[in-house]
């Protein structure tokens, strides 16, 4: 038995491994190792699964924490050959860009946070976005998204998509009447975002499920902004799950990961993605995430609260214009918002009255969050969409998708909220009184 047969898509015209028979043999047991049995994680509360599932019980020392594996690869037994000869090498340890036990210990976490059979980690964000996309779609296939999309997956869909014979339409994630006149003959996948960035739109997920379940296409969705403890898109029908885990799931701001959850039959046809565009995972990177993610929970608890009170304060400041925070009644989808999300999250949108040079002057005087893009850490991180995430845009094509002048971007960190309310109140002072400033 030679290694090579591993190689799987390299060796065949098509991607064996995307439709081998091993792929839809359900009934094969998978062998999870010296893991901790994460069965019955359903039956748990969102703290203890983020504690205890997965976590790696090494049985030789006894340690608590589950041990960094910082090794390339594994030596191979019988086991492991007939494992390679049989088709399920995704079930045994091989080589780390195949699969390695931390980055196991981390995928169950995931997976029972999230709800899922079965996830799958990658090494950034949008590794996790190409590979479960183009696992999704054929060549000539056609996918309808949100016009207002993540800046890398709007590349991925406008840039890359036409180079590899394929399509996509983006669509205001509000007119679901639009995103189902958008539906052609060959559309594979309805792709969103739970909640959008930065106006924070709630998008109605249960009604996208419907409408892919009609057209007999899959929805997957990335839910960077919205964490398991906030939101679990698999309940509310979708196919995937996504997130950029650099963002609220590892919570520190010290790593860059994705993760996509679901059935394990899709994971499983993911799962070659990951072999064949190689954006695999490091053991510690994912010893760092699982770290961060026992904490997830209690972090959004705090997130929420700090966000929430410092929300009331600017939405009653005479400074600020108006505020967009979900949770919130004055939040346009503030019904459905109480619908789908368990809680609230950090990130609050909100515009200063004097347009974008008030919003510049306001982040000079902010003594605590940090002017960075990116969300979802400890600390509070701030900035204004014109001259950063939303830069290469005119002012005019920022307005259309709601980023009027003075809109100010912010991811409430787990600071205390009398803290950053003295802050932002003192800051919100150097803007005032303010004439009209003139746009560009
Ligand atoms: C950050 C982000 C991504 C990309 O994730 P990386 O980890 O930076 O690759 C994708 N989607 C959303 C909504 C994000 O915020």
């Amino acid at each position: 038995m030679s290694i090579s047969n591993i190689r799987g898509d390299a060796h065949s015209a098509g991607p064996s491994l995307t439709t081998g028979k091993w792929l839809n043999k359900l009934e094969r047991k998978r062998q999870t190792g010296p893991l901790f049995g994460t069965a019955h994680a359903h039956e748990l509360g969102m703290s203890t699964r983020a504690v205890h599932a997965g976590t790696n019980d090494d049985p030789r020392t006894g340690a608590v924490g589950t041990p960094i594996y910082q090794t390339s690869t594994f030596v191979l037994n019988d086991d492991q050959y007939d494992s390679v000869e049989g088709g399920y090498a995704r079930d045994r340890f091989i080589y780390t860009r195949y699969g390695n036990p931390s980055q196991w210990a981390v995928q169950e976490k995931l997976a029972a946070l999230e709800g899922a059979e079965s996830a799958i980690v990658f090494s950034s964000g949008m590794a996790a976005i190409t590979a479960t996309v183009l696992a999704m779609v054929d060549k000539g296939a056609h996918v309808v998204a949100a016009s207002d999309l993540y800046g890398g997956t709007y590349n991925l869909f406008n840039q890359e998509f036409p180079t590899l014979g394929m399509s996509a339409t983006l669509v205001d994630s509000y007119d679901l009447e639009a995103i189902e006149a958008a539906i052609q003959p060959n559309t594979q996948l309805l792709y969103f975002e739970v909640i959008t960035n930065p106006v924070l739109k709630v998008v109605d997920i249960p009604r996208l499920a419907d409408m892919a379940e009609r057209h007999n296409i899959r929805l997957v969705v990335d839910s960077t902004f919205a964490p398991p403890p906030v939101m679990r898109p698999l309940e509310h029908g979708v196919d995937l799950v996504i997130h950029s885990a650099s963002k609220y799931l590892n919570g520190h701001s010290d790593l860059i990961a994705g993760v996509t959850a679901g059935p394990r039959k899709l994971i499983d046809q993911i799962w070659p993605r990951l072999l064949n565009y190689g954006g695999s995972l490091d053991p510690h990177a994912c010893f760092l995430l699982e770290r961060g993610l026992k904490t997830l929970p209690i972090r959004m608890r705090a997130h929420e609260a700090s966000a929430t009170a410092l929300a009331e304060f600017l939405e009653s400041h005479p400074n600020v214009e108006r505020v967009l925070y979900p949770m919130l009644p004055s939040h346009p989808d503030h019904a459905l918002a109480k619908k789908l999300m368990d809680m609230g999250t950090g990130n609050v949108t909100f515009f200063v009255k004097g347009g974008d040079e008030a919003a510049l002057r306001l982040l000079d005087h902010l003594k605590l969050p940090k002017q960075a893009t990116s969300l979802g850490g400890v600390e509070s991180l701030i900035s204004l969409p014109f001259n950063s995430s939303q830069a290469t845009m005119t002012s005019r094509q920022r307005a259309e998708i709601g980023i009027d002048p003075g809109c100010v971007r912010l991811s409430v960190g787990i600071e205390d909220a009398d803290d950053l309310i003295a802050d932002f109140g003192q800051a919100l002072e150097h803007i005032a009184p303010m004439k009209e400033a003139k746009y560009a």
